[in-house]
C-alpha cells in the first residue's frame, strides 16, 4: 500500500500564493520536494494557454521532454499532434501538461529508458497539476495513459474498459484514453493502426462535445 504523503512533502509550499502560470512554471523549475529532480535534466513544466478549453495529462517528460524542456515534443508529442490534427483539434488551443514534471529513467547502456513514477513521487509532484488546473479552468481535461487516469478519476479506473467516457468531476470534466507512447510500442502495423484509429476516434468525441 502507498504511504501516504503530507503536504509538507509535497510541492505544495512552494506554489506561489497569487498564481499566474509564469510564476508557478518559475517556482516548478526550483522544485526539490522528490527525489526526481537529481535524474532529471530540469522540469518539464505543462504549456498553453491560460483558459485553454482542452488539457491533456500525460504521466511525465521522456527523454526529448526533459533535455528540450517542454512537454509532448518526442516521438509521443508528435503522434498526438498528428492525431488531434485528424480530429479536428488545434493543439494550439490546447494546454498540455503532465502528472510529474521530471522525467524518471534508469540507464540501459548508453540509453535512458523510461521508469514509471511512483505513488509518493505522484502525490509530492501533484499540487502542481492542481494549480496549472486551478489556473487554466479547461472545458475537458483529457488523461493520457493509465498513471493521469488513476491520479485524477481514482485508483480503480481502467484505460482498457472506461477510456472515451465522461466523468463530471471537482476539477472540471474529465475522460481518459491511451497514452500516445502505447500505441508506439504496439509491435505490427495492422494493430498500430487499429489502436491509432481508436486513439483518433477518442480525441473526436471529446472534440464533438466541446462543438
Ligand atoms: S517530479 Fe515534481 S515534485 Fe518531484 S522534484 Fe520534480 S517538480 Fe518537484
Amino acid at each position: 500500500m502507498a504511504r501516504k504523503v503530507s503536504p509538507e512533502e509535497t510541492a505544495a509550499p512552494l506554489v506561489p500564493e497569487s498564481p499566474t502560470l509564469v510564476r508557478l512554471e518559475e517556482a516548478a523549475a526550483e522544485c526539490r520536494a522528490c527525489d526526481l529532480w537529481k535524474r532529471g535534466t530540469q522540469t518539464v513544466f505543462g504549456e498553453g494557454r491560460r483558459a485553454s478549453k482542452i488539457m491533456f495529462v500525460g504521466e511525465q517528460p521522456g527523454n526529448e521532454e526533459d533535455l528540450g524542456g517542454h512537454p509532448f515534443i518526442g516521438p509521443a508529442g508528435r503522434l498526438l499532434d498528428q492525431a488531434l490534427e485528424e480530429a479536428g483539434i488545434d493543439r494550439k488551443l490546447a494546454y498540455v501538461t503532465n502528472v510529474v514534471k521530471h522525467f524518471k529513467w534508469e540507464p540501459r547502456g548508453k540509453r535512458r529508458i523510461h521508469k514509471k513514477p511512483n505513488a509518493t513521487e505522484i502525490a509530492s509532484c501533484r499540487p502542481w497539476l492542481d494549480a496549472e488546473i486551478a489556473m487554466v479552468r479547461p472545458q475537458f481535461i483529457v488523461c493520457l495513459g493509465a498513471t493521469a487516469a488513476r491520479a485524477l478519476l481514482g485508483s480503480s479506473f481502467r484505460v482498457s474498459s472506461q477510456r472515451g467516457q465522461f466523468f463530471d468531476t471537482s476539477l472540471g470534466r474529465v475522460t481518459a484514453t491511451v497514452h500516445p507512447s502505447f500505441i508506439l510500442r504496439v509491435p505490427d502495423d495492422e494493430s498500430r493502426r487499429r489502436e491509432m484509429g481508436r486513439f483518433i476516434e477518442d480525441l473526436r468525441r471529446i472534440a464533438r462535445a466541446l462543438g
